[in-house]
Order: C-alpha cells, then structure tokens, then sequence
C-alpha cells in the first residue's frame, strides 16, 4: 500500500484534503492525524473491519482496547446511555482536552473497537484538524497513538512515517504536536471515578472540579498481582531503539557520570542524547 502524505496548515486547514481523509475513514480505511497529545491513527469507531485494521498496522494486541475520538460533547450519546454527572463537569472543565473518560458502551459501539469490553474510552481532542477530520469522517474516530506497538508515540508526521508508511492510507502532516503525552484515563463507571493511566491532566486538577479520584493501585508500582485496569497498562511502551542509561545520585555525581558515559560512547562512534529537566540542563552545560 502506497501512504500519501498530506500538509496540511494550521491557520488555513484545506477543506479538500480534510475530504479526501475523511473519505478514507468512512470507506473503512486508516488516515494519522495530529491530536494534541500525539499523532494517533484513525479509523471510522463504528466499523469492527476498520477497528481490525489498526491493530494490524500497529502490531497491537487486539485486547487492547481503542480510545474514541468525538468532536461534539452531544455525541457522546450515542456511544453511551450512561453519562454521570461528574462526567459532564469534567467534561465541562477538560473537553476538548486531553482527557479520556470509560463508561459502559451502547450496542451500537463494536466489540472490536473496545477490545471485548463492555465499556468504552471516549476523548474529545482540542486540535482543529483532529476536530474536523473526526466532523468529516462520521463523528466518531478511533485513534491510538500512530507507531508501531511498543514504540515511542509519534509527535511529528515523519516519526508517523518511519514506522507506519506502506501500512496505512494517509498521513496528515500538521506539524508537530503540543504535549507530547498521552491522555489521563479516567473510568467514570466507578464512584469515585479512577484513574486508569496517569497523563496530561493530574489528580489534583481533577478535584478542583469533582471531590475526589482515586489510582488504579496496579499503575503505582505496587507489587500487585491483580491485572491494570486499562488493558493496554500491561504491555511494554516508549521503547526506544536505543540503550537508555538511567543515572541516578546527587546532582553532581549524575552530571560526572553522564558526561564520562557520553565521553566513552563518542569515542566508540556512538550517537548521544541526554534528557534533562530545566534544572539540570545548565548545571550539566
Ligand atoms: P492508546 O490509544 O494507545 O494511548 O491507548 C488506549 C488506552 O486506553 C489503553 O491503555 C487502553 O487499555 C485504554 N482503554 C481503552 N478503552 C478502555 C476501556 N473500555 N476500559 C479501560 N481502559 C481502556
Ligand atoms: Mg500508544
């Protein structure tokens, strides 16, 4: 399969490729997209075939359930009979954001896009493309992150065509994306609501607006031997190609290690990055 790659401009989205994308979700088929967290790969939600399709260009473990993308706060309706009232005030407070709300699923929502479950995840992105393609394509797109299964999740369209080219129908090339992070998942079929998977939007932020939240006990690091709620939590993520080195110790101590393992690996011709905070980054200068 040959994978187009459209550009499309932020302040002056070209209706016509928005169309073609759209069509191509409609007819069942997979178009990457910039969200404000990551590109995600979308696919018509209401369509299994199409919901299959993403799990084979991902290589995703097919229990592994795909989060909804809505454009209108009044369609999460149709996806589900009950929405609590907590879950209006959030989605008051947060939509469009990055938050993902669980909730049980109507009939009408496939099992292939929920992974089995008898709930769905449901998230309304701030993005203007992410918005029109998802009005365009029917309203109700599915839309994991667009990378192979168990790779970083991509923030630019070329990250999205190192891993996906040749497998999907369309890259929408909208620059790169704002936060980089995924959504918090929160599951509003318990009371207090509970965090599935930390993200963007912290607890804290969540009782500014409702009591309280609790945390999934399994994604603290716990030992546990009970199973995440959120599906995907069990399977191996952001693995890089790379070795990753992780340095730990008192300010000074890490930066002396850091730069003698950079020295070394320069000298057996080795490409190098360093991930640091903003307090680090000018002490290690
Ligand atoms: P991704 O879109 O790749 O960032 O992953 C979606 C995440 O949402 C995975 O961790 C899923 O397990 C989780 N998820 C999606 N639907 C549900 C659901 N109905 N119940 C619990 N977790 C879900
Ligand atoms: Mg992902």
């Amino acid at each position: 399969m040959k994978t187009e790659i459209e550009k499309l401009n932020l302040e002056a989205i070209d209706d016509k490729i928005i169309a073609k994308a759209a069509a191509i979700i409609r007819d069942g088929g997979l178009v990457a997209f910039p969200t404000e967290t990551v590109y995600g790969l979308g696919a018509d939600a209401m369509q299994a075939s199409a919901a299959k399709k993403i799990y084979e260009a991902k290589g995703r473990p097919s229990d592994n359930p795909l989060i909804v993308h809505i454009a209108e706060v009044s369609d999460l309706r149709n996806l589900t009979d009950e929405v609590p009232g907590k879950a209006v005030k959030l989605a008051k407070a947060f939509w469009p954001g990055p938050l993902t709300m669980i909730f049980e699923k109507t009939d009408i929502v496939p099992y292939g896009t929920t992974g089995g479950l008898d709930t769905v995840a449901v998230r309304m992105p701030s993005d203007p493309i992410a918005r029109e393609l998802i009005l365009a394509g029917g309203g109700f797109v599915s839309a994991p992150s667009a990378n192979t299964s168990g790779r970083p999740s991509p923030t630019t369209a070329e990250h999205v065509s190192e891993d996906l080219s040749g497998k999907i129908d369309m890259i929408i090339d909208g620059g790169s994306v704002d936060i980089g992070l995924e959504s918090t998942i929160l599951d509003m079929t318990v009371n207090p609501p509970m965090i599935l998977r930390p993200g963007a939007i912290t607890a804290e932020m969540f009782e500014e607006v409702i009591d309280h939240v609790t945390i999934d006990e399994t994604i603290l690091g716990i030992e546990t031997k009970k199973a995440p709620k959120a599906p995907g939590m069990k399977y191996r993520h952001y693995a890089p190609k790379a070795k990753l080195t992780i340095v730990e110790g008192n300010i000074r101590e890490e930066v002396l290690a850091i730069r003698q393992l950079v020295y070394e690996a320069i000298r057996q011709g080795k490409r190098v990055g360093i991930i640091a905070t903003n307090e680090t980054i000018e002490i290690g200068r």
